[in-house]
């Protein structure tokens, strides 16, 4: 019986700070982080994963993934597959651990980090992207993957198992359209806040040239600066192309609905965390004040019972997942199936080390076997970093192409982890 004979963990630390990639309005020198782990088998082949953080405090992420990992030595990996479920039940639900949550925070995210290498680890035995894993389980399996407690209210057992039905007899046809075309990809390259203006149109042009059709510029120091900048991209790109804005959380309720319907005149395909992301009735009401401009969030949502209200309060009508925030895939597949079921669309936050990696996945089995491809998906995108993974991310003409190496998109070169482990690493090491 082959076992998981122990995890291996690394605090890898990229110096993003240095060249303002990644600055926002509330996170200002960003240093891209992964709380990297690796589960070990005696089978050889190996889970990887990585929870994203920006730097400090890395490493109290990194302890809590040790302390979970404990739970999972010694399981046998040709069982863990069909009792995943069970598995992440006992991550969550320590019963000493989850006081330090529950459901959301630093644990939550060791929890996510875990599982999210234990489905690294299930795609590599069977020789699969994570996406085709998932988009060929069948909807019994991926129900017994979900933890549904404290949603029943917004959808049942039986309600996630009749979305996964009605798309079954078009996956074929959904995976065929995935590998031929992908699925659409959007970039926040060109807009942090950090850059000149001479860079960001730079930026710009460059993005609309690649093919991407919807551009993301932070926001929220300044409403002049935001005006500013906003009539400078609205000038090169043109009165129909797409355009977001991203606030990452500045403004409190209804300093948001002021400022946001003072950038009415760009006509915003949305905007993107208004506000402080647990106040669900503070989204709902900025959603009600700036209609028909739209609200997107959900990259620091905690858990699926804040996008379940969100959902049930039409606080936002884009949820943005993320791969390492909530507890791994298993309640990110809860997260989409519930998204399904209330038709909102979901659209990945990505970007940050790895994030793009691990996202790509939970959109193509979306677009694969829950909700099919439509206009509404685009997954976000950061050119930062990607020549330190091993798979990857492939962008053509706009879009994400699926993957087709075995695995989740998190595993990272060897040399890459020696070279940027903090602080021991050569780059830490040598003054940096
Ligand atoms: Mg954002």
């Amino acid at each position: 019986m082959p076992k998981i004979t122990g995890v291996e963990t690394f605090d890898v630390r990229f110096p993003t700070s240095k060249s303002l990639d990644g600055s926002d309005a509330m996170n200002q020198d960003p240093d891209y982080s992964g709380a990297y782990l690796r589960i070990n088998t005696d089978a050889g082949v190996h889970g990887d994963s990585l929870v994203f953080t920006i730097g400090r405090g890395n490493e109290v992420q990194l302890k809590a993934i040790e302390i979970l990992s404990e739970k999972i030595v010694g399981i046998n990996t040709s069982e863990a597959l069909q009792n995943i479920g069970e598995i992440a039940r006992q991550l969550s639900g320590d019963s000493q651990l989850r006081w330090l949550g529950p459901d959301y925070g630093v644990f939550h995210m060791g929890a996510g980090g875990v599982l999210n290498a234990l489905w690294d680890l299930f795609a590599k035995q069977r020789n699969v992207p994570l996406w085709k894993l998932l988009s060929d389980l069948s909807p019994q399996a991926i129900v017994n993957a979900i933890d549904f407690r404290y949603i029943t209210d917004a959808i049942t057992k039986q309600e996630a198992l009749d979305i996964l039905y009605r798309q079954a007899d078009y996956k074929s046809d959904n995976e065929a359209k995935l590998r031929k075309n992908g699925v659409p990809a959007y970039t926040t390259s060109p807009g942090w806040l950090g850059y000149t203006d001479e860079k960001m149109l730079k930026l710009t042009q460059e993005a609309m040239d690649q093919g991407f059709k919807l551009l993301k510029y932070k926001c929220g120091k300044s409403l002049e600066d935001d005006q500013r900048r906003l009539r400078k991209v609205r000038e090169l790109v043109g009165p129909d192309f797409a355009i977001a804005i991203d606030a990452n959380q500045v403004w409190d309720v209804n300093d948001a609905i002021t400022w946001i319907n003072q950038l009415k005149e760009f006509k915003l395909t949305w905007v993107e965390e208004p506000t402080s992301p647990t106040d669900v009735v503070g989204h709902a009401k900025i959603a009600a004040g700036i209609a028909p401009t739209r609200v997107a969030t959900g990259e620091m949502a905690g858990s699926r019972i804040i996008f379940k209200q969100l959902l049930q309060s039409k606080g936002f009508s884009v949820m943005q997942i993320d791969a390492t925030r909530v507890a791994g895939v298993n309640e990110n597949l809860a997260n989409i199936l519930m998204a399904a079921k209330f038709g909102v669309p979901v659209c990945p936050h990505a970007g940050g080390v790895g994030l793009c990696e691990m996202v790509q996945h939970l959109a193509m089995f979306d677009a694969v076997a829950v909700t099919g491809h439509h206009p509404g998906r685009v997954v976000e995108f950061v050119d930062h970093l990607h020549e330190h993974f091993v798979v990857p991310t492939d962008i053509q003409n706009g879009n994400y192409m699926a993957p087709l190496s075995p695995g989740a998109g998190a595993e990272i070169h060897q040399a890459s982890i020696d070279e940027f482990k903090f602080p021991s690493g050569t780059y830490w090491k040598n003054g940096a």
